[in-house]
């Protein structure tokens, strides 16, 4: 490497951990099982055609904003939309621990939380999940340390629905921690929250300002390519927050898919109801087994516990099926994660999975 001013975080960092492999059968990367239905592309393109593209969009996307306050029953005031949540997952650490503060969050978890904690130069703290998967609140309020001290704050990430584990935390620990976590924000991504049977966390985060949820249309609503997602959050810390979306990011395209999506939402409720019913049928399949075991999961995959999870992989993949491996993540030895896919895809992957494919 040549002499070059790149900081040394950036470069002691690792590439996304990620590389794409082809299969007939995808169930690797949480994606809904379905396009965008093809009358709402044919009508987003129409409204495409129309509008200009030579402008720029609107400063803030202050539409799109108001059409996604609207449709979760959040103040526009209070809302960000940004090319994709994990856009937000980098601008919310430099907005409060970029350059020495810290980002807590549980171990495993979804990647880039670590990732950008790291890149931003923050001090990350992962806290395990207990034996059984869920999240410790106890020891998570304990790592928060003295409240006194503002430069040993920062961001707490919390999914839920947890990624990858697909387990579901109370409300009532989730109220718990933003009690005690004044002083900090609170990140709770609900990336996953069509698919739980749970109240949101809506109502706690308007009781709380320095609670921020963050939503993406990339996995209920099928619009992983679109590339987009927001923040609700308080008034206050949404105003600082946008200081930091990059000016006229959201595109004409992003837009006008997303106000169409927005104005159609009646397709996503039957696509969750067809997701819950194959998660159950995808768990009380591998339930029997012989040596593979599901987690119960509240989200559109299941985490799978294999004796080897190089073998399980390569055995799905002979049978045209590819999954995720979840293996090198702390806790999770053995563990593939597969996302419910259609009726079809399910069959496949339980036959690759030799269960036979039966009901
Ligand atoms: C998929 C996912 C997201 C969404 O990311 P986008 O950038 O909006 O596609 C966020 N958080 C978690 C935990 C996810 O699994």
């Amino acid at each position: 490497m040549p002499d070059l001013p790149i900081r040394p975080a950036v470069l002691a960092s690792p590439d996304y951990p990620f590389s794409a492999v082809t299969a007939p059968i995808k169930l690797d990367q949480n994606e809904s099982f379905e396009d965008f239905p093809a009358e709402l592309k044919d009508l987003a393109l129409e409204r495409l055609r129309q509008l200009p593209w030579h402008r720029y969009t609107d400063l803030n996307a202050d539409a799109l904003c108001n059409a996604v306050a609207r449709h979760d029953g959040w103040a526009p005031e209070g809302t960000v939309v940004t090319t994709g949540s994990n856009v937000l997952i980098a601008l919310l650490i430099q907005l409060s621990a970029m350059g020495g503060g810290r980002v807590l969050t549980v171990k495993p978890n979804f990647a880039l939380y670590g990732l950008d904690a790291r890149l931003l130069g923050a001090e990350l703290t992962e806290v395990p999940l207990r034996e059984d998967q869920s999240v410790d609140f106890d020891a998570l309020i304990a790592a928060l340390g003295p409240a006194s001290d503002p430069a040993a704050r920062g961001v707490i990430y919390l999914p839920r629905p947890h990624a990858p584990t697909g387990s579901l935390c109370s409300l009532g620990d989730v109220e718990r921690l933003a009690l005690a976590s004044q002083g900090w924000l609170l990140v709770i991504d609900e990336a996953y929250h069509h698919f739980m049977d749970s109240e949101d966390a809506r109502a706690l985060a308007r009781r709380h300002p320095h609670v921020v949820l963050l939503r993406t249309l990339s996995k209920a609503w099928g619009l992983a390519g679109l590339r987009m997602g927001y923040a609700l959050t308080s008034d206050g810390v949404a105003r600082q927050l946008r200081k930091l979306v990059p000016p006229f990011g959201v595109s004409v395209l992003q837009t006008v898919c997303t106000l169409v999506a927005l104005e159609h939402p009646g397709y996503v409720q039957a696509r969750v109801a067809h997701t819950l019913r194959e998660r159950e049928r995808l768990f009380l399949a591998l339930q029997r087994h012989p040596s593979w075991q599901p987690m119960p999961s509240h989200a559109n995959f299941l985490l799978v516990r294999t004796p080897d999870a190089a073998q399980a992989h390569a055995q799905l993949l002979a049978g045209g099926v590819l999954v995720r491996r979840q293996d090198s993540l702390p806790g999770l030895h053995g563990c593939l994660r597969v996302t419910v896919g259609t009726t079809e895809e399910n069959d496949a992957f339980l036959r690759a999975a030799g269960l036979g494919g039966a009901q």
